[in-house]
């Protein structure tokens, strides 16, 4: 395992499109550890392949709980509800802002078995995971934000 290079602001890599993953080789699985590796290095909650530099259509989420998620093709499947609250980005440290979200969501995914994967998530886990499958799109915090906080408030 390695820790990788997280790309930051301007860098190009952050708009490129995700494409999905047609084959789960080893090579995938080595991305999805290294981006496990580098998320928990920078004390990160998630982590897309892009932001490393890799448009594939690969997620590690962990909300520091130890529970390891590792998404293969993530997708949005169902949205509810509409909350506003702070976010951060491992690719804009230092800059914190409000973003609305769906409160619950259901996603599927395939694991690195392979297996097709369906789960609900709400609140923090939600808000991570819309946040999440918005990078593997190119889009970003600083898109959706309504307002970035000041420096004080952070
Ligand atoms: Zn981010």
């Amino acid at each position: 395992m390695a820790i990788r290079m997280i790309r930051k602001g301007t860098d190009e890599a952050l708009r490129e499109k995700a494409s999905q993953v047609k084959e789960i080789t080893p090579k995938i699985i080595e991305i999805l550890e290294d981006m496990a590796e580098t998320m928990y290095s920078e004390e990160g909650i998630g982590l897309a392949a892009n932001q490393i530099g890799i448009p594939k259509s690969l997620v590690v989420v962990d909300l520091q709980e130890g529970e390891l998620l590792e998404l293969i093709n993530p997708e949005i499947v169902q949205a509810e509800g509409k909350e506003v609250e702070v976010e951060g980005c491992l690719s804009f440290p230092g800059i914190l802002g409000e973003v609305p979200r769906a409160t619950r969501v259901v996603v599927e995914a395939i694991n690195r078995e392979g297996e097709k994967v369906k789960f609900e998530a709400q609140g923090l886990l939600a808000r991570v995971l819309q946040h999440e499958i918005d990078h593997l799109e190119g889009k970003l915090l600083v898109d959706r934000a309504v307002r970035f906080l000041e420096k004080e408030e952070n």
